[in-house]
């Protein structure tokens, strides 16, 4: 038997017995572990990008941190933040400009001073104030008095008009502060930390700053230029961090401000939009000196104005961050101290007792998807701790057992899984797929859905005679279309060569039986081989298995992704044995619910798929004859390495 070479399948003993995963001594509990204040210690397993980031902080350098999502980009900037040298934090004021009302003045004070100058600006036009509406009174009580003592001349009616004359003096007076009172643009009063300002998706006015349009401008009853001035990210960030995620999507043109206010450390605020009458005002160069920090995953780079990115590497660090950790016990000790502060940090949840430690442990391992690796994508895993809390909240509990986490794993499946699982249950209802039986050209092929759920995608082939005399066609459909056909047309050598038959001169339609849009195909490739085959030559193939695996033009079976998730669906959707690449046997995690389920058969080439999946009898012999035959001469022309 060609299939049981070295069949051991890694069910991680770790991921099966009831062994503890740690010696957790007498710990209670996650109340017991200590949460490090400093944002920097509470960062796990990213040990070399952390020393990194403390270089930067020291220096005042820009950084780019490369990674997939949730492994704590964000945290790592604001824990630089914190860690930035205690600068003199400033406040910036913005006041009119009397030579030039467009051109608004900015003035950099102490932190803490901006609101002070403001506040003594707001308390002396209040003095002012009350000055002179009693000087207003009094006037208008002297003038009424003079008329009264001449009242027999008409010195009332006169008394009457001096007193409105007195009013629309005194209405006419401003204190000279009044329109010269400054705008507080940036204040940093009461700050501990150099500013931490998340400028993700800004847009150019966020970002860059604006000056609010004002429709009354032309006519001078408006608001005074300085005050519409608005300060942007860049400014508030100064002497602080900028932290800019996907910054690759962001436009070219606002790359290039942001590049040339990294140069200048100082940026001039204007009006962002062209027709609005805040494009007119443009205010002095406002200070902005900040450390720019931009994440993203390795696409981003594509998107990334080129400029920007030789100023960081000029100027910077650039880091790439891990999305696993190597399964240790100190590294487990590590994810201890991550769910002891996801409970603290959330405030509402009880803590984790070692039991359910465990559990979450087990499930860090399998979500790595690696062996002995503990996944890094901590915001997920830090979804399941807070499902799990929720469970244990909504029964009273006093700690978070692993019964909890267990059923947590039940509710918090995400959105992939949940249409995966949706999937399954119409088409057991429609019977898309039954895995009962043989049928000829259908084979029940594997997918994934988004990151880590498996999906069955059945796969029907028909193979008819040629209608054109000189070439057969390929007709694919649905959105998979251009895969399966690529696929076929690699296949056809390698059918020719293993079963004798010219697929030329058939037509042959390949149908992907009600696909789910985000489904990827390039694991497709051996499924549609095996359903073309079983077509051309009317052996039917077994419904109770599943396959995934990427044909080589030789005809070895390549490594896939997703192996785990899609053997688990295999499983959910009642199928008996599930053919995945032998290379993939190492990354194969399954719970231990589908152990007894699911039999797993590793293969090396496609003759093994055939061997596994078309039907017993007289045509699957001849077949299999056949491509022994032509096997060995194949073996013979093309030795192997
Ligand atoms: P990213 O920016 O890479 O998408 P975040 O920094 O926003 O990820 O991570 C979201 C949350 O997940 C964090 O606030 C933290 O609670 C948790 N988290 C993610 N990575 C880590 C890590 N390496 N150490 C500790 N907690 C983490």
């Amino acid at each position: 038997d060609n299939n049981n070479g070295n069949n051991e399948i890694i069910v991680d003993s770790d991921l099966n017995d009831n062994q503890p995963m740690l010696n957790y001594g007498n710990l209670k509990g996650t109340q017991e572990i200590e949460v490090p204040n400093l944002l920097i210690d509470q960062v796990i397993g990213h040990e070399e990008s952390i020393e990194t980031i403390k270089k930067a902080a020291k220096q005042r350098r820009n950084v780019l941190l490369i990674g997939e999502p949730g492994v704590g980009k964000s945290m790592l900037a604001k824990a630089m933040a914190e860690l930035l040298p205690p600068e003199i934090l400033q406040d910036i004021l913005v006041y009119p400009n009397p030579d030039d009302s467009n051109n608004p003045l900015i003035r950099p004070v102490p932190a803490g001073e901006g609101k002070k100058v403001v506040m003594l600006n707001k308390s002396s036009e209040r003095g002012y104030d009350e000055k002179k509406t009693l000087i207003t009174l009094l006037a208008m009580v002297g003038v009424l008095g003079l008329g009264f003592y001449y009242q027999s001349q008409g010195g009332i009616m006169w008394a009457i008009i001096g007193c409105i004359f007195i009013f629309f003096i005194s209405m006419q007076i401003k204190h000279k502060n009044v329109s010269n009172a400054p705008k507080l643009l940036v204040n940093n009063h009461d700050k501990r930390f150099a500013p931490f300002i998340n400028a993700t998706g800004a847009h150019a006015g966020a970002l860059l700053g604006d000056v609010r349009h004002d429709p009354y401008q032309s006519g001078g009853l408006g608001t005074p230029a300085h005050e519409r001035v608005e300060p942007g990210m860049i400014h508030k960030a100064n002497k602080g961090v900028l932290y800019i995620d996907e910054i690759g999507t962001m436009s070219m043109k606002t790359q290039q401000e942001l590049l040339s206010a990294m140069q200048d450390k100082k940026y001039s605020i204007t009006g962002q939009s062209e027709t609005s009458s805040g494009a007119m005002v443009a205010s002095q160069p406002v200070p902005c000196d900040f450390v720019l920090v931009a994440s993203g995953n390795i696409q981003i780079l594509e998107g990334m104005h080129i400029a920007m990115r030789s100023r960081i590497r000029g100027y910077g660090y650039e880091v790439f961050m891990k999305d696993s950790m190597k399964d240790t016990d100190e590294n487990r000790e590590k994810i201890i101290q991550f769910v002891a502060q996801e409970v603290k940090n959330d405030g509402r949840i009880p803590h984790f007792a070692p039991d359910a430690l465990d559990e979450i442990i087990r499930e860090a391992k399998r979500r790595s998807g690696q062996k002995e690796s503990l996944t890094l994508k901590l915001r997920d895993l830090g979804g399941l701790v807070r499902a799990a809390g929720d469970v244990a909240t909504e029964e009273g509990a006093k700690i978070v057992t692993s019964k909890h986490v267990t059923e947590a794993k039940r509710y918090s499946r995400t959105l992939e899984q949940q249409i995966s699982d949706r999937y399954i249950i119409q088409r057991k209802e429609y019977s898309v797929f039954n895995p009962e039986g043989g049928k000829i050209g259908i084979v029940n092929g594997l997918a994934v859905i988004g990151d880590r759920s498996g999906l069955v995608s059945p796969i029907a082939a028909e193979a008819a005679p040629a209608q054109s005399k000189r070439e057969g066609k390929i007709i694919a459909t649905g959105k998979l279309g251009e895969i399966a056909r690529e696929s076929v047309q690699n296949v056809s050598a390698l059918i020719k060569k293993h079963t004798g038959t010219d697929i030329s001169q058939y037509d042959i339609h390949v149908q992907f039986l009600q696909t789910y849009d985000g489904v990827e195909g390039d694991s497709a490739s051996v499924s549609i081989a095996a359903a073309v085959i079983s077509a051309i030559e009317e052996i039917p193939a077994d419904q109770s298995v599943a396959l995934t695996g990427s044909l080589s033009v030789r005809g070895d079976v390549l490594p896939i992704g997703g192996a785990t998730a899609k053997i688990e669906a295999a499983a959910d959707a009642g199928m008996k044995r599930v053919i995945i690449p032998r290379s993939n046997l190492k990354d194969v995690m399954i719970e231990k619910r589908y152990e007894d389920l699911v039999e797993i058969i590793p293969v090396d080439t496609l003759s093994d798929v055939l061997e596994n999946i078309l039907i017993e009898g007289s045509k699957k012999n001849n077949l299999i004859e056949k491509m022994k035959k032509i096997g060995t001469k194949v073996v013979q022309s093309v030795p192997k390495n």
